[in-house]
């Protein structure tokens, strides 16, 4: 890396990330589509030599459909089909005969995700990947930021998957003018130590629930008004963050959270029956269906599953908040300005949800001890799940939908 790299915002796990390739306990190369970029595939057309030249030919094809939004060429693979490249070793078959400067983009860069925020280039990590998430969850300190180089000759080199453009001068969505400062203030209410992820994510809900009620009234006045209501809504949302943040209110906030009922039976039926009729409809991973298996029998007795998490939690409440702000920053919430805000946040929260109920469900079981192994395999699991099938979300978040279960309201019913 020379001194003119490109520099990024990254968590600090990601300085010690190495892909574990055969060792991997759930390799990343099945079960999804493979997105090949256009030199790539040309790439691959060019090559002569056999057998690797007919392979390529018969798996890697150009993309049509929806597919071609996402790439130039494809691997298809069906659900925990491996990768056809990958040799008896679980080794990359294009790697070992064309060196890793063959590989694509989406194989190369997996499982790191780049963003650009506007103002600065970001890196963080897709906690589908098995080792990612060991590192990302299992230590104290690996959500602390530091700035590192990268390994790109220059920034436009540098393969951007998120970007939010810089904020405009005459920009009147309060939430994009102050996307970084909203963020900042969830990952504060993160951070605090006073709560654990869950009352984080609830005391957020709250706040931002405050701020779409403040700023649906805004919008209109900011339609007729101008700039003076922009500066009502800029200082609505500060109050709000304020008000979350203050000494007082985090004093009080965690008994008076505790002290609401969680309604558990409600609780399971909307999760389970929300995934239930994603696996019933589309499949479902073999891990994800395994893991779906041995929560089973627990979420039975989910109370006491949630109490045994709620003792991991208080025991080493980072291997629940650091997957918080690693979503936070790799999803550049809130990504999309005032009007997504709930939707943002839900998308989230319900990912959290998801995962809290399958460690209660592990953590119930009287039989089998409980602790950071069984987060590091549901967050990778779910997330795989999540990332690998497209459908998993909208089938999800349809479901909740449908049931009125998707507002900031009902965060204490997913997530308490
Ligand atoms: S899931 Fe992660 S550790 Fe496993 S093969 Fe893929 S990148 Fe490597």
């Amino acid at each position: 890396m020379s001194k003119y790299s490109p520099q990024a915002q990254a968590p600090r796990y990601l300085q010690d990330f190495q892909c574990q390739g055969s060792a991997c306990v759930d390799t990343c190369c099945a079960g999804w589509m493979v997105n090949i970029d256009k030199p790539t595939y040309q790439k691959y057309q060019a090559v002569k030599s056999e057998p690797l030249a007919s392979a390529l030919r018969q798996h890697v094809r150009k993309a049509s459909g929806a597919a071609r939004n996402l790439g130039y060429g494809v691997i298809e693979l069906k659900l925990d089909q491996a990768c056809p490249f990958l040799d008896s070793a679980k080794l990359c078959g294009i790697q070992s005969a064309m060196g890793p400067e063959a590989l694509s983009r989406t194989c190369n860069d997996y499982p790191r995700i780049y963003s650009h925020d506007g103002a600065q280039i970001g890196l963080n990590a897709s906690l589908s990947c098995p080792e990612a998430a060991r590192l990302a969850l299992t230590q104290a300190d690996a959500m602390d930021m530091l700035n590192i180089s990268l390994p790109f000759a220059n920034a436009s080199l540098v393969p951007i998957g998120r970007r939010v453009a810089p904020v405009a001068a005459d920009e009147t969505d309060p939430v994009r003018r102050h996307a970084s400062l909203l963020r900042e203030a969830l990952q504060r209410l993160i951070r605090e130590p006073s709560l654990s992820a869950a009352q984080a994510l609830m005391v957020g809900g709250m706040m931002l629930r405050r701020l779409v009620k403040t700023l649906g009234g805004a919008e209109l006045a900011i339609a007729q008004q101008g700039q003076d209501a922009v500066a009502l809504a800029e200082q609505a949302m500060a109050q709000a963050i304020q008000h979350y943040l203050s000494p007082a209110f985090l004093a009080r906030a965690p008994a008076e959270l505790r002290a609401l009922p969680v309604p558990r039976a409600a609780q399971s039926a909307l999760l389970m029956g929300a995934t239930e009729q994603f696996v019933t409809q589309h499949g479902g991973r073999a891990s994800f269906k395994a893991l779906m298996q041995d929560a089973g029998p627990g979420l039975q007795s989910v109370e006491l599953g949630a109490e045994r998490l709620a003792a991991l939690d208080a025991a080493q409440p980072h291997l629940l908040k650091n997957y918080l702000l690693n979503s936070l920053m790799a999803d550049l919430f809130p990504r999309h300005g005032a009007a997504a805000l709930e939707e943002d946040f839900m998308a989230i929260a319900v990912r959290f949800a998801l995962i809290q109920f399958y460690l209660k469900g592990l953590a119930a079981r009287a039989d089998q001890a409980f602790g950071a192994d069984d987060v590091v395999r549901v967050v990778y699991v779910v997330a795989r799940n999540i990332e690998h099938n497209r459908r998993f979300m909208p089938t999800v978040l349809k479901a909740l939908r449908d049931q009125d279960a998707l507002r900031l309201e009902l965060l204490v019913t997913l997530v308490g």
